[in-house]
């Protein structure tokens, strides 16, 4: 069961109420606003401008003139490593803040929002160090009379748009990294999930990162966001989120040619093989699929099941899903939180709804909670479909919800072919105790990520991205670094040139 409980954010019950962070301070509110109830109780709790064309051309302005006329890039990675870790204490000072907000506007449970202001915590500090250790290369084998640098340099002016599953994790992904290497940068977060983005703003101006380096833009993504991915004055975008938007960058970024690193939507695979650790496949998947309540971009959306211990699997595994608490997010025991807004609880039981038609069994879940303490938010029953067809809808499409979809299956072969029968290209993971199979296994699925016998696990020195229609580009490790860096070659000729036209 389920108790309200009131917001901890700034111990106020009042709407916490946002301008747009440009040029190191927070414009007066517009008058154009756009209202965010919390999902788990309805509450409204934010209220942020609804940005102009105008607004983000005047922040992509500030970000230029930084980029082009300010100290920023100049500074040594020391300088702006140790900017870094101001800002990763101030973070840290910051916790209970960012969690509240997090949890309150997502619908995650708060316990989790506190793991992801950690994980973004450890992603600034490292991006610090590589901040530190940013250099090139030297080449001094082209002969004698040749030697040539290979500079890395910034890459201008990047914009990051993030979504709203994961919006301080997302963007702790993009931002210490790009400011890192010397970028300056206009962010646009998710409409329903700005707050910990805009509070970033207030923790940059308090590490003493130079007004200008980080601008916020709050509003919608097709007038915001598209100003931002079309502008001639952007030398990057750092995207992550739907597929179907993601298309819209590469045709938006055609006008100036920018750089584009798109993170994508997934349909990821959890393969149970007959000899893995019974115990820890049954946590892996249910993790997999119900940590963030399903909205989460490696969710482990498909169960792929040997056939041979299917059903004993599953009879456990639906036990163990009818115990999972789903609550109110701010509710310490919660496991299951709220889903983000009505418009996307609608898209996932539409999902739910198509099952039958495609051959489907619902065998846990499949409804919405609506009575008592659910009555005022957006809750739906951790659900699992069974006997899923690998051309139908659940299998192929992603849900972004606490649905998962089981296939099962023969023999190692069937897996692999079933794992990759989707478009998408994220992560998956193998669940086996016999290391030929589990290479085997992780060598032949396409995808970024494969986890043997852990799911959703990563580290800010471990690159993550997709193939296919997951996107590409990476983010995080020394590759998400680079990807805001652009490599300058000087060659450089000493002693006497031979002339190449003798005349
Ligand atoms: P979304 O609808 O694609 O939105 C993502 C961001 O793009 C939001 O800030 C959105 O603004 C903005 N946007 C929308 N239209 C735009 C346009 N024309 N130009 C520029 N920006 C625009 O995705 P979502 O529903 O927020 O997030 C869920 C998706 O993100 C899922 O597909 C999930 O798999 C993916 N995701 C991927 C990863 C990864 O690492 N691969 C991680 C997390 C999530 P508004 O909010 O104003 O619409």
């Amino acid at each position: 069961m389920t108790t309200a409980i009131d917001s901890p954010v700034a111990g106020t019950t009042e709407p916490r109420v946002y301008g747009q962070f440009i040029d190191g301070a927070m414009t007066d509110p517009s008058e154009r606003l756009i209202d965010r109830r919390a999902p788990g109780t309805g509450k409204l709790v934010a209220r942020y401008s609804d940005g102009s064309v105008a607004d983000m051309e005047w922040a992509i302005a500030v970000a230029r003139r930084a980029f082009d006329e300010g100290e920023w890039p100049h500074l040594s990675g020391m300088d702006r490593g140790r900017a870094l870790l101001r800002l990763a204490e101030a973070m840290r000072d910051n916790k209970a803040l960012l969690a509240g907000i997090e949890a309150e506007e997502v619908g995650k449970t708060i316990r989790m929002a506190r793991g992801d202001v950690d994980g973004s915590v450890g992603m600034v500090e490292f991006a610090a160090a590589l901040a530190m250790s940013m250099h090139g290369d030297v080449h001094t084998n082209l002969g004698p009379d040749f030697t040539a640098l290979v500079v890395r340099e910034p890459s201008g002016v990047a914009g990051l748009i993030t979504p709203w599953n994961f919006p301080l994790l997302l963007l702790a992904q993009k931002l210490p990294f790009a400011i890192g290497a010397g970028c300056t940068t206009v962010a646009k977060p998710a409409t329903w999930t700005a707050g910990t983005t805009l509070e970033m703003g207030r923790l940059c101006n308090e590490s003493g990162i130079p007004a200008g380096v980080f601008n916020v833009v709050t509003g919608r993504g097709g007038v915001v966001g598209q100003t931002l991915i079309e502008s001639h004055s952007v030398d990057m975008v750092s995207f992550t989120g739907s597929t179907e938007v993601g298309r819209t960058v590469i045709e938006a970024s055609r006008g100036n040619l920018k750089r584009v690193s798109l993170e994508l939507g997934g349909k990821s695979a959890n393969i149970v093989l007959d000899d893995a650790d019974f115990e820890d496949a049954l946590d892996g998947v249910m993790f997999g699929i119900y940590f963030n309540g399903g909205e989460c971009c490696v969710s482990g959306s498909r169960l792929l099941v040997q056939e041979s211990i299917a059903d004993t699997f599953l009879a456990a595994l639906v036990d163990r899903v009818s115990r999972l608490r789903v609550g109110q997010p701010l509710d310490e025991s919660t496991d299951v939180g709220a889903m983000v807004h009505e418009d996307h609880l609608r898209k996932i039981l539409s999902y739910v709804d198509t099952a039958h038609e495609d051959g489907g069994r619902i065998i846990a879940g499949g409804h919405t909670l609506t009575d008592g303490p659910y009555s005022d938010g957006l809750y739906l029953a951790p659900t699992i479909i069974d006997d899923v067809r690998p051309g139908s809808r659940v299998f192929q499409e992603e849900i972004f919800g606490p649905v998962l979809a089981v296939t099962r299956f023969r023999d190692v072969d069937e897996a692999i072919a079933l794992a990759n029968d989707v478009e998408y290209g994220l992560g998956n993971t193998v669940w086996t105790k016999n290391i030929d199979r589990a290479l085997r296994v992780a060598r032949a699925v396409r995808s970024g990520t494969v986890w043997v016998n852990t799911t959703i696990d990563g580290a800010p020195q471990l690159p993550g991205g997709g193939i296919r229609a997951s996107g590409f580009g990476r983010e995080m490790g020394q590759a998400g670094f680079d990807e805001f860096t652009e490599l300058k070659t000087i060659q450089i000729r000493t002693g006497k040139r031979d002339p190449y036209f003798k005349v």
